[in-house]
């Protein structure tokens, strides 16, 4: 059976039958009708067969939240007006896909036209629409599989949401066609620790139920593997996760140079192991899939969790990053040409100043009592007088510490400027890598621009520690680039002081770090800036 070969995006290996997450189903132009009775019996049983799978979802949910959705779904499929104004649909001429889809219509524009809480259920509507047509139809159901037992998920990409809900116990491996290194399924799979590959041609192929193995840093996909080699990979990978999780000591060079190495997490959910503090706390993934923004009680909870469970350690907050590959309805910031180049990030603050005042003051309410070491930052920032605005914010809520991200050119450019203003920098490589070289994250046919070992972006890294040694405060790195072994020895040359990731990377960069002294980092360093392209840097560290 032939090897894949794609992009490694989330370490670790995996190995399982292949269970493919499908499409939402296309309506067909109205089929001919067979016979009216005929439509109606496989409308039936399409809700029949869609409400005993939502119900086995919900006995075997997580969590009662996600089991309660589950059985309000059931509910829906099942009521009686829902049944009666297909059936009149049917009746009256269209087939049973058509006639759910405009039935279904009629009661998502209810839902949305009562509010509140009810419309914030129209997309479950969609949900239930996709998959009663699916059954009429004949395809697989939309969504993430859940096959009843654990599998390697296959798909073209994924909404952030479908991966915000992946279970590290039953999806054992990631798997998509498309999609690049810093998307955000790239990103949530490596904070669930599943082992990932991005832009696998010819994975789209493969059918239900084959065993594959993947290796999620060299890309690898090994197609119809024997039931043996499979168990042998899970083996391989438990070991290997508890040796990892057994090294907890900070970062530091073989010479003693302290790195912090943190974590980045989404909620107090990632929170998996000791860690020396948070360097990234993506908060905007309360905000998903909502209609309207999370209160400002919910939103304390949320960040008092993430405070309780680290006294004394640091936890970089950073506030809603919303706009381009991160939409949020509630905004309302549909139709921008240019999404990735307009109002996003901190700019969402010119629009809704109410959501960023309410945020801050809800994190300084969250830190009140917690012992943790509360920072805060602004992504997206471009100007030093955006930084020292947001600093002020920050100050009039109660909060001490606060900092701005470099992720546009234009602020690392003037790092020194911008840090004037604020107390620490933090470089999200990610986005500073898509405005720099004018290529977007999302797309992985530029994989090669997105390198963190382009020398131009290591010249602005450069630029940014070289500001924060002269005035004397802290430059992190919080993007994807900190938890490369090989480059955390170039970011630490250059003056970084601390690089956050995906928890299940630190340990390979604690090792990496531990094993190189800081002058052995700085030499690295200064052959990587030197280097003229990302392989000849590549080889600088490497040799
Ligand atoms: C970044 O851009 O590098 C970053 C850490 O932010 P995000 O990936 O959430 O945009
Ligand atoms: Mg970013």
């Amino acid at each position: 059976m032939p090897e894949l070969q794609g992009i490694g995006v989330s370490p670790g290996s995996a190995a399982g039958p292949v269970q493919r997450l499908a499409p939402p189903p296309a309506i067909p132009p109205r089929r001919a009708v067979i016979s009216a009775e005929d439509e109606k019996a496989a409308f039936r049983a399409a809700v029949a067969s869609v409400s005993a799978d939502l119900t086995r979802r919900a006995d075997t949910a997580r969590d009662e939240t996600a089991a309660e959705v589950l059985r309000a779904q059931v509910f829906m499929a099942e009521d009686e007006t829902l049944v009666d104004a297909v059936l009149e649909l049917v009746d009256a001429g269209a087939d049973a896909p058509r006639a759910v889809t405009d039935a279904l219509a009629v009661h998502r524009a209810a839902f949305e036209a009562a509010g509140g809480y009810l419309a914030e259920r129209a997309s479950d509507l969609d949900d239930l629409r996709d998959r009663i047509v699916a059954a009429c139809l004949g395809l697989p159901m939309p969504g993430v599989p859940d096959p009843g037992h654990p599998f390697v998920l296959v798909a073209r990409d994924l909404a952030p949401a479908d991966t915000a809900g992946l279970d590290p116990a039953t999806v054992l491996g990631l798997v998509t066609a498309e999609g690049g290194p810093t998307s955000h399924t790239a990103i949530l799979a490596r904070t669930l620790g599943i082992p990932a590959v991005v832009r696998c041609a010819g994975i789209l192929d493969l059918p239900d139920g084959m065993l594959v193995s993947l290796d999620g840093t060299s890309g690898t996909v090994e197609t119809g593997v024997s039931a043996g080699t499979a168990a042998g990979v899970k083996a391989a990978e438990v070991a290997a996760r508890l040796g990892r999780a057994a090294s907890t000591c900070p970062g530091r060079t073989a010479d003693g140079h302290p790195v912090a190495l943190l974590a980045n997490i989404g909620s107090a959910k990632d929170l998996t192991g000791e860690v020396e503090g948070v360097g990234l706390f993506r908060t905007e993934l309360l905000y998903l899939d909502r209609t309207e923004p999370p209160s400002r009680a919910e939103q304390v909870a949320a960040y008092r969790s993430v405070f309780t469970a680290l006294p004394g350690r640091k936890v970089v907050v950073r506030t809603l990053d919303a706009g381009a590959d991160k939409p949020l309805p509630f905004l309302h910031m549909a139709g921008e040409p240019n999404p990735a180049l307009g109002i996003r990030g901190l700019r969402v603050a010119r629009q809704a100043p109410d959501v960023l005042s309410t945020q801050l003051s809800a994190i300084a309410e969250a830190a009140e009592g917690t012992e943790a070491d509360v920072w805060v930052m602004a992504p997206m920032v471009t100007t030093p007088s955006e930084a020292s605005d947001f600093a002020a914010s920050c100050r009039s809520a109660g909060l001490r510490t606060a900092g701005v991200m470099i992720e546009v050119p234009a602020a690392a450019l003037r790092a020194g400027a911008v840090l004037r203003g604020v107390d620490f920098l933090s470089i999200g490589t990610n986005d500073l890598s898509q405005y720099t070289f004018a290529a977007d994250r999302m797309c992985g046919d530029l994989a090669e621009l997105l390198d963190p070992w382009q020398p131009a972006l290591i010249s602005l890294i450069a630029a940014c520690a070289a500001a924060g040694a002269e005035a004397g405060k802290p430059v992190g790195v919080c993007g994807e680039s900190a938890a490369d072994p090989h480059f955390a020895l170039v970011l630490a040359g250059l003056g970084i002081s601390s690089l956050s990731m995906a928890p299940r990377s630190i340990p390979a960069v604690r090792e990496s770090l531990a094993a190189h002294t800081l002058d052995e980092c700085r030499q690295i360093a200064k052959a990587a800036l030197a280097a003229d392209s990302p392989e000849s840097a590549r080889a600088a560290a490497y040799r």
